[in-house]
């Protein structure tokens, strides 16, 4: 009988939304939403209930959304990535002759032309070759895959992996993998925050799973945000390199156990979760110094500084939006459906990582034309 009753009462209160003060302890999080919560609801009228109005519908929708924008820029740029990279694209050829012309007169045994004439013939193919290939500019001549040789007397190159000779014009492109560790991790954030949203009111239980996935996100995609920038510009220093992408690995994974504990996601916590995401964050500005620091102010340099700082300003404005819970603080109730400080939270957060994004591709073409 008990067990009925319980059943029947779970139905009549499904579909009901109900105001903060009703609520059980532990869907208590923010005093200053009044109304409109979904509570204990079954699972079905849960996901139903992105199609209906609660204070809830904005959270899921602008994650959701966000999801599926990053699947589509995800497919986008697979769908981008050219097998060989036509190096001679970018090339001004009439200041290539002059310095190849340059270049050669200014070789200590080759004083004039006519002594040039007279050491070129004199030499064999393979060392007339060798003599060129080195005054060609450095993105045109040799790589660390590729080596310089005359099979049929013409200039080709052999990459060592796949014994494949090809024109020296064409060239592999760059790995992709950090940016699209990056771009799966904003999805991976993007869609555990989207159940979070839509069924962490279902039972404690469940809220104890959802609200642990949505802080792994949340790691996920800080840690993975600097794997394109901590690759692209260190990928010739391996130093630097391994021990950027190991401590900011490190940090992701040590945030994500801390979050397993069961007092993480209590609001006593709040100032302490926000300090550790933040903290994470802020490793990130030792390697944009440090890349600003080796590489100068080379266009593509400033291009992405610009576009990191603006991720910066973005989670950062959002992270003290949702620790702060403005507007709703300022108005309780106010914002219960619309405007919310987690809405606007979702939203910075998308702009941050599209803002990412944009630095992402910017790396990847100039690694693609810049090798080390
Ligand atoms: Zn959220």
């Amino acid at each position: 009988m008990e067990g009925k009753g319980k059943k029947l009462w779970r139905r009549m209160k499904c579909d009901q939304l109900i105001d903060y003060n009703s609520l059980p302890a532990y869907l208590k999080d923010n005093e200053f939403i009044l109304g409109y919560y979904r509570s204990e609801w079954p699972l079905k009228q849960l996901i139903l209930s992105i199609f209906h109005v609660h204070n809830e519908t904005i959270n899921i929708w602008t994650h959701l959304i966000g999801f599926l924008l990053f699947l589509f820029l995800t497919i986008h740029a697979a769908a981008k990535i050219p097998s060989t990279i036509d190096n001679l694209r970018r090339v001004d050829f009439s200041k290539i002759c002059e310095e190849v012309v340059n270049c050669l007169i200014s070789l200590p045994t080759m004083a004039d032309l006519s002594r040039l004439k007279d050491a070129l013939s004199s030499l064999s193919t393979w060392h007339i070759t060798q003599v060129i290939t080195k005054c060609l500019p450095h993105h045109l001549s040799s790589t660390n895959n590729f080596n310089a040789t005359t099979s049929d007397g013409s200039i080709s190159v052999i990459n060592h992996q796949s014994g494949i000779g090809s024109n020296v014009a064409m060239i592999q492109p760059i790995t992709r993998w950090p940016f699209f560790a990056f771009l799966g991790g904003a999805m991976f954030c993007l869609l555990n925050s989207t159940f979070c949203h839509l069924l962490g009111c279902h039972s404690e239980r469940l809220r104890y799973v959802v609200l642990r996935l949505d802080y792994a996100g949340i790691a996920v995609l800080i840690s993975t945000s600097f794997y394109p920038t901590v690759y692209y510009s260190f990928m010739c220093h391996p130093l630097p390199l391994y021990l950027y992408l190991s401590t900011i690995t490190s940090f992701g994974i040590i945030t994500i156990l801390l979050s397993l504990l069961p007092s993480f996601q209590k609001p006593s916590f709040r100032p302490f979760r926000t300090t550790l995401f933040i903290a994470m964050a802020v490793t990130g500005v030792a390697p944009i110094v440090h890349k600003v620091w080796v590489h100068g102010n080379q266009p593509v340099i400033i291009e992405t500084t610009k576009n990191e700082v603006m991720m910066g300003i973005f989670y950062g404005l959002g992270a003290i939006v949702y620790a702060t819970r403005i507007p709703e603080r300022w108005w309780p109730g106010k914002f219960d459906l619309v405007g919310s400080s987690h809405q606007l939270f979702h939203m910075l957060v998308i702009a941050g990582a599209y803002t990412h994004y944009r630095a992402g591709l910017i790396y990847v073409e100039w690694r693609d034309y810049e090798r080390c």
